[in-house]
């Protein structure tokens, strides 16, 4: 079997154009004191050489570039990846070049760029515009909606792939329905990676800046009473996929975040200093340097990672092990369990209330989707166990979201009256 795992290489390291409120990564740049923050040419190519040989024999490669911003990196850089590729690639061996970017550096040479080569480009955007310019602004504190939604449209006219990554947050975080219905129908989007945003500060505080549990799960309930009545099999939210394989038996498919353990998602930096992880760039967890001996392999397979892979299980207080939805939350990301449990245990994780308000609700239908995949049916059959729920419903009746209103004052009025789009969350 091939060894298959993801790395997350940040050629920049955290340097960006922008200046996100919430970003992480800026504050990681006190890592390396007087740097240039740009992968030199013997990391770049032992990246593409030891990922390459590493995952010989797996149907896909991805090779992904990450930020900060990679686009600071120049077109150059992208086309000598390709070369390296070129270069140190099996026969046969299919590759797929990703990048995550912010978007606003993509004019109509990076996109005819990006386009001819098929890169799949993740564009960060967290809603309509005064949703995303809340925290989403440039170093002089500007907007930046209008250089993304510029570089955006780049990528649509030169035929590029694209999915997009919103950060939940305190300002997004109650308008889940405006929020999908703006990627959806406006930005055309199909493919979403929805991201909560945690800042953790001291003891069980988080900033004012991150998403609160309750937020969290109404956010996701929102976008899944309407994803799964209208969308299912069109539109993919990561979340749902990581929910369905869970409810199918696959512990650890999906995001790392609901995997049983983790550790096959690890960060690169600049200078082929490789990390358990992307939320762990910390001296502590610092595996080795891929130009100083041991490969990307190596070191992905050592004892020290595969520990820190194991600790998300093993680290799991007995609150979670008991729960009720412990099989498709598996207790999220150890980063963010700087919570007590009712029985006084530490390591619970801050969103807990909005995991269980998420898994508990989509109960139901995850076991119709499981059940039309197991007799070889297609899981869009679940719009019509919805519609057929929908017409059962009577006006008074409790809304289907639990939002607490009435269905006729909630997705009844949805279905039956005004299209999504023109309604808030209110
Ligand atoms: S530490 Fe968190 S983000 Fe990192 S691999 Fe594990 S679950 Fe994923
Ligand atoms: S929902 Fe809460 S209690 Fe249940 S496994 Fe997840 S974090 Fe633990």
């Amino acid at each position: 079997m091939p060894r298959v795992f993801h790395v997350m290489s940040k050629p920049t390291k955290a340097i960006c154009n922008l200046d996100c409120e919430y970003c992480f990564f800026l504050s990681k740049e006190a890592l390396y004191p007087g740097s240039e923050f740009r992968m030199p040419p013997d990391v770049h190519e032992a990246y593409v050489r030891q990922l390459l040989a590493a995952q010989r024999g797996a149907d896909e490669v991805v090779v992904a570039f990450q930020g900060g911003e990679p686009t600071l990196m120049g077109i150059d850089f992208f086309a000598r990846t390709l070369e390296l590729e070129a270069k140190h690639a099996v026969p046969g061996q299919r590759i797929l070049n990703t990048v995550q970017t912010n978007a606003t550096l993509i004019d109509d040479e990076w996109a005819a760029f990006l386009g001819e080569h098929g890169f799949l480009v993740g564009v960060s955007i967290d809603g309509p515009r005064e949703l995303h310019d809340r925290y989403r602004v440039d170093k002089g504190g500007k907007p930046t909606y209008d250089r993304v939604i510029a570089g955006l449209d780049a990528l649509k006219r030169h035929g590029v792939e694209w999915n997009a990554l919103v950060t939940l947050n305190a300002a997004n975080g109650d308008h889940g329905r405006e929020v999908y219905a703006f990627l959806r129908d406006e930005l055309g989007a199909t493919f979403l990676q929805l991201i909560p945003i945690v800042e953790h500060m001291e003891g069980a505080l988080a900033s004012d800046r991150s998403i609160s549990g309750a937020q969290y799960g109404r956010f996701l309930i929102d976008v899944f009473e309407e994803w799964a009545r209208h969308d299912v099999g069109d539109v993919f939210v990561t979340m749902f996929d990581t929910s369905l394989a869970h409810w199918l038996g696959m512990d650890q498919a999906g995001s790392c975040v609901h995997a049983r353990t983790c550790g096959d998602a690890v960060a690169l930096e600049h200078n082929g200093d490789l990390y358990s992880c992307d939320h762990y760039v910390d001296p502590d967890y610092l595996l080795g340097n891929i130009t100083e001996g041991r490969t990307l392999l190596q070191l992905v397979d050592s004892p020290q990672q595969r520990a820190f892979g194991q600790a998300k299980a093993d680290s799991l207080p007995s609150y979670c092990r008991s729960c009720d939805v412990r099989f498709a939350c598996n207790g999220g990301c150890p980063k963010d369990r700087f919570l007590t449990t009712p029985d006084g245990e530490p390591g619970l994780h801050y969103l807990c209330d909005g995991y269980q308000m998420f898994f508990r609700h989509v109960d139901e239908p995850m076991r119709v989707m499981t059940e039309l995949l197991r007799r070889g049916a297609d899981a869009t059959g679940l719009r019509e166990w919805y519609a057929a729920a929908d017409a059962r419903r009577a006006g008074n009746d409790p809304c289907s979201c639990a939002s607490g209103r009435g269905w006729g004052q909630c997705h009844g009025r949805l279905i039956h009256g005004a299209g999504l789009s023109h309604m808030g969350n209110g």
